[in-house]
């Protein structure tokens, strides 16, 4: 166990490591973030800010020499970065479980062999597997990128031969998945940590609402029976359990309207969708990453109170929200990221509504909302 008093490293200064920080801080440990922005979120308030570059060998060796164990708040870490750490300190995730998430086909294909259904695909390398991934496929379709995508971003919906053709130029022939576009009754995501024990603790599934590629609002408890959350905490569970997973992870799914429960991704971190813990839960997912990656016993992820999440993106900065209108609800709770620069898109803080039920948290979610005059469009 790497008990309070220890240093901890993340490598990313953005929100998520952020809030790791606060929660390794809150339990008392140092904190060292490695992130190239002088102005990162995480390294406003770490002990140590190493601003170089994730492939910086002296900064690396440093972060490996002043830390007892590191993780990661971004699944783009390249790999021989974590190899390089991995001499001098304990890393978690490993560098294997981290190249899988990086990668949609390997993703999907090991989502598989542990008992995931997924949407069905075809890889695309080159332009001539186009053909043959539409033969098998069809409309309508999704092109997505191997690697790099997220928040909808790198993905392009086709609806015939020739639009994948234009759809691949588009994405500048990088290597690619064409998947089949399913009719999604709701999506949902499973936020677990595994220790390195083989012990799982699983947050309450979480019910998402994109807008634009983004995540919009989470609601917890998720409008799902049991069933589906048992059978969505199995298929994380085995996910987690087949690739030796160490660490907070998160797992999308899609619930067509058949019941049928179908793998999207995972991302190896905690996740926007598990923000409602910070407020909700009696342990908190960042908590729970310091947890597993010091080898602590794993907490209680047990919900107290039914929240929604609402995202609070760059676009609502027109001028600064008015946080005195959103902070006149009492059951409101808000996070701000010390983002100096607010664009469309970036994500800046959310905010977590605390109600006697779902009905109630959701409507001061959309209340709070319209305050803020944050469109509906
Ligand atoms: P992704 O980048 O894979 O998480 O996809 C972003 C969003 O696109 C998802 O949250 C879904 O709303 C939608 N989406 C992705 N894949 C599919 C699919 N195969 N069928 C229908 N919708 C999808």
């Amino acid at each position: 166990m790497i008990l309070p008093g220890a240093t901890l490293g993340v490598l990313g200064g953005g929100q998520l490591g952020r809030m790791f920080t606060l929660a390794a801080k809150v339990m008392g440990y140092q904190v060292v973030v490695l992130d190239p922005d002088p102005a990162s979120p995480a390294g406003q308030i770490a002990d140590i800010h190493l601003k170089a570059d994730y492939r910086d060998a002296v900064a690396l060796l440093r972060m490996g020499s002043l830390c007892d164990a590191v993780t990661t708040e971004f699944e783009n870490v390249p790999a021989a970065s974590l190899d390089m750490l991995a001499k001098h300190c304990l890393v978690a995730p490993s560098p294997q479980a981290m190249a899988i998430a990086q990668d949609r086909l390997a993703e999907k294909t090991r989502a598989r062999e542990f008992g995931c259904d997924t949407a069905p695909f075809a890889n695309i390398e080159q332009a001539a597997d186009l053909a043959q991934a539409w033969a098998q496929i069809g409309a309508p379709a999704l092109l997505k990128t191997r690697r790099l995508g997220y928040d909808g971003k790198g993905q392009v919906r086709v609806n015939s031969l020739a639009e994948l053709v234009a759809a691949f130029a588009e994405l500048g022939h990088a290597p690619c998945l064409l998947e089949g576009f399913l009719p999604l009754e709701r999506e949902i995501s499973v936020v677990l940590a595994r220790n390195q024990h083989d012990e799982m603790a699983f947050f309450p599934l979480a019910e998402n609402q994109h807008r634009h590629g983004i995540l919009d609002i989470s609601m917890v408890p998720a409008r799902v029976s049991d069933e589906i959350t048992q059978a969505a905490q199995r298929m994380a569970a085995g996910l987690a359990h087949g690739l030796d997973y160490v660490g907070v992870m998160a797992v999308e799914f899609f619930i067509l309207a058949n019941g049928r429960i179908v793998f999207n991704e995972m991302a190896p971190r905690p996740h926007n969708s598990g923000h409602y813990t910070l407020d909700a839960c009696a342990t908190d997912q960042f908590q729970q990453q310091v947890r597993a990656l010091c080898d602590l016993p794993l907490g209680d992820p047990r919900l107290l109170t039914p929240v929604v999440m609402v995202n609070l993106l760059g676009d609502a900065w027109n001028p600064e929200p008015r946080w005195d209108v959103l902070l006149n609800n009492p059951g409101v709770q808000l996070h701000l990221y010390g983002k100096a620069e607010a664009r469309p898109g970036r994500k800046m803080g959310h905010y977590n509504c605390l109600a006697m039920s779902l009905d109630e948290a959701l409507a001061i979610a959309l209340k709070t909302r319209s305050e803020l005059g944050i469109g509906e469009d």
